[in-house]
């Protein structure tokens, strides 16, 4: 036969990466190991699909197939090609399990042009029952040319005694889920494409002027295409039904964004306008001048805080680049407007860090600085809750704790959010209390690609501060196998010998603070015994919170010369006397991580080094991304290069910015359709506010709730 029966699904397809969120467990066809999987799991097939997110018509309706399997042909037996998929109809004439050697079970399967063999390797006790002699099958797979004639290993069967029309079209495989069958898939699928009721949001104008397919006739060409035209042809005709689904998925998120900012922008938020004199106070303080980027970007937020409309903006700007300084006048600003200012942290010690650095600055001033965080003495938790509420504290410095039910702000002006991603949407949303909403500032040094900030953040508005302050030198990168140690020794006894201080980085242990706590605490006993005229000072995740402040006043104090640390020093933390970094099994961190990290260094006038252990030998992806990082010093381009080594998907993914993930579209790919679709989503919230909620809700369930306001 000419073809092959089972088509992979092509253009468009999403990564099997994503597919993997939503999907566990393995494409299952009738007769294989998955009935033995779906026994063990609860519920009836309806709840397990529940379970992985498919509850509605639609829901089914994007359950997009893998690939399709040809049912639509008969072979005759003798016309079978070695290598290439067939489906045969024929009958059983002899099937035994044949015990020589390997345990098999052997089929024979006749139709008018020959015979066939079919061979379980594995195969359960129904199965068997079911391949007797005497039985009409169909039998599909791959051809192969054996020792006794062609024949078929793990074939799909399926019984046809009474017969059985062909189908008319190709038959979709489905990622299945533990517990729900390729079987029970397709008749669900099927009966929502038969349902009927989908019907297109988008009007017939707007969608021809724009040359889509309808959206009922796209989901059908990818379910189950015609079996009739070759490969090639039917991948274009799906394409355009792939881009009729982008396209909807990207404006359902469009529209979702603008209706919370809509929602935003009705509420309103204090003016903050402010009367210059603790804002003034501040900046004379500083022992240096802003660069002009930072005076462009607190002109930026200073404009907005002086407005009623929330802001909602994003303060950009590399490792080191002052971003601190900003956000203090921010608060500052808040202050001097008679509001309250909160500044959030993702990490205690950075939370502290933010907290004796901005206290430093602005208590001298005059402003009262509260701290909050999840551990510490319940009395001075009680306290400062106390002080929040009545508006005593003016700014209040801390972690998660910020956002609990028990704090209340007396009259919240201003809440700055640092290294915004590592913050859910939710969390960001909590800070919001009150009538009012206070203004949001979000300080990141992550940068993000233009197709991301137009689109998923498209309510968002960026500040950036591009250059550096002055004085610095670049910081030299060295890539070091780790086997050489002697030299990362002699590196840091020269270090300390001129003065300076050096991190040491331990490896990363997935995900598991624990046990890398337990590394560290072996590391630093390794280093003091081969640094012994050395202090060395250790800071890990599973230390409290006093024990890691004292650990980083010993170093910020220069009483310890190298800091043995866990990935915690990886955000924010500024010691500017530490000149060198190094950084154990780097092939283990991911480039933003070892960015960040290599980041704690250079942060002073002198001329800084990271040193990068790796072991050998490094995967092809390892090498790229610790080359990347040789060659560069800048954020912006590490992080081009970081979507371009691990793709967009997993860079733009829900974790990162708290959102839900794009399932069909992709905003490298189709970043050219932003402008098409913003101008749509105008349209369409001007014009048809019913089909612009429709859309909405389709794609992104309860976005009203999920995107705040
Ligand atoms: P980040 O953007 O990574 O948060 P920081 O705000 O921690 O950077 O600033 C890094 C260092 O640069 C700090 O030691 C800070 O005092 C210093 N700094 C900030 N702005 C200036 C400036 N305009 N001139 C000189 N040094 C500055
Ligand atoms: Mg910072």
């Amino acid at each position: 036969m000419e073809g092959s029966a089972i088509r992979s699904r092509t253009p468009g397809g999403r990564p099997a990466k994503q597919k993997a969120v939503h999907v566990a467990g393995q494409v299952a066809d009738n007769g294989t190991a998955a009935g033995a999987a779906r026994a063990a799991t609860p519920g009836t097939p309806a709840e397990r699909a529940a379970r992985i997110g498919l509850v509605r018509d639609w829901d089914f309706l994007l359950h997009l197939p893998l690939r399709h399997v040809d049912e639509t042909r008969i072979t005759a037996i003798a016309s079978l090609a070695p290598g290439t998929n067939g489906q045969v109809e024929g009958d059983i004439v002899d099937a035994h399990v044949s015990v020589r050697g390997r345990r098999q079970l052997l089929v024979r399967l006749r139709d008018a042009s020959g015979d066939l063999l079919l061979r379980w390797v594995n195969f359960y006790a129904s199965q068997q029952a079911q391949l007797v002699p005497g039985r009409r099958v169909r039998a599909l797979g791959q051809v192969r040319g054996g020792l006794l004639g062609v024949e078929m290993v793990h074939p799909q069967v399926r019984v046809v005694d009474g017969g059985a029309p062909l189908p008319a079209h190709l038959t979709p495989v489905y990622p299945a889920a533990e517990g729900v069958s390729q079987h029970w898939l397709r008749r669900r699928i099927a009966r929502a494409l038969d349902a009927g009721t989908l019907n297109d949001h988008l009007p017939e104008p707007l969608r021809r002027s724009l040359d889509l397919m309808e959206l009922g006739a796209a989901l059908a060409l990818l379910h189950r295409p015609p079996a009739g035209p070759a490969a090639a042809a039917l991948d274009v005709a799906q394409e355009a039904a792939w881009r009729r689904l982008r396209f909807d998925e990207l404006l359902a998120q469009q529209l979702a964004l603008r209706q919370a900012r809509a929602r935003r922008r009705r509420d309103g938020a204090p003016a903050l306008p402010g009367h210059g004199r603790l804002t003034a106070a501040l900046l004379q303080s500083l022992p240096f001048v802003l660069t002009p980027d930072q005076q462009k970007v607190w002109g930026e937020i200073s404009t907005d805080l002086a407005g009623t409309a929330p802001m909602n903006r994003l303060l950009q700007g590399d490792v080191g680049s002052g971003k601190t300084i900003v956000a203090a006048l921010a608060a500052a600003r808040a202050i001097e407007s008679g509001f309250q200012a909160a500044l959030m942290a993702p990490t205690g010690i950075l939370a502290d860090q933010h907290f004796q650095r901005i206290a430093a600055l602005l208590e001298p001033l005059g402003v009262t600085v509260a701290w909050l965080a999840g551990r510490g003495r319940e009395a001075v938790r009680r306290a400062a809750l106390v002080d929040i509420a009545a508006g005593a504290a003016q700014l209040v410095v801390g972690t998660h704790a910020l956002i609990q039910d028990s704090v209340q702000f007396a009259r919240l002006g201003l809440a700055i959010v640092d290294e915004q991603h590592r913050f859910g949407v939710q969390q960001r949303l909590a800070l919001r209390q009150g009538p009012l909403l206070p203004h949001l500032l979000m300080l990141s040094a992550t940068p993000i690609p233009r197709s991301l900030a137009m689109s998923y953040l498209s309510d968002l508005d960026v500040s950036v501060i591009q250059t550096l302050p002055p004085g610095r030198q670049a910081i030299r990168t060295k890539l070091i196998a780790g086997g050489r140690r002697d030299e990362v020794l002699a590196a840091i006894r020269q270090e300390v010998a001129q003065g300076r201080q050096a991190y040491w980085v331990c490896p990363l242990v997935e995900e598991n603070d624990e046990i890398e706590a337990m590394a560290a605490v072996r590391m630093v006993a390794d280093t003091r015994a081969l640094l012994p005229e050395l202090r060395v000072g250790l800071l890990h995740g599973q230390m409290s919170a006093a024990e890691k402040r004292e650990a980083m006043d010993d170093f910020a104090a220069r009483r310890t010369d190298v800091l043995v640390a866990t990935t915690v020093v990886e955000v924010g933390i500024d010691v500017p006397n530490a000149s060198l970094m190094v950084i154990e099994h780097a092939q283990r961190f991911g480039l933003a991580t070892l960015h960040q990290l290599r980041g704690r260094v250079g942060r002073g006038a002198v001329q800084s080094t990271c040193v990068l252990l790796f072991d050998e030998p490094l995967s092809e992806q390892a090498r790229a991304r610790l080359r990347v990082l040789y060659e560069s010093n800048d954020g912006f381009e590490i992080a081009r290069c970081d979507l371009r080594l691990r793709g967009p998907g997993e860079f733009l993914g829900a974790r990162q910015w708290g959102l839900p993930m794009l399932r069909v579209a992709d905003l490298e790919r189709d970043g050219h359709w932003l402008e098409t679709v913003r101008e749509t989503a105008d349209h369409l919230l001007a014009h048809d506010p019913a089909t612009a909620a429709a859309t909405t809700e389709r794609w992104f369930p309860g976005a009203a709730q999920y995107l705040g306001a």
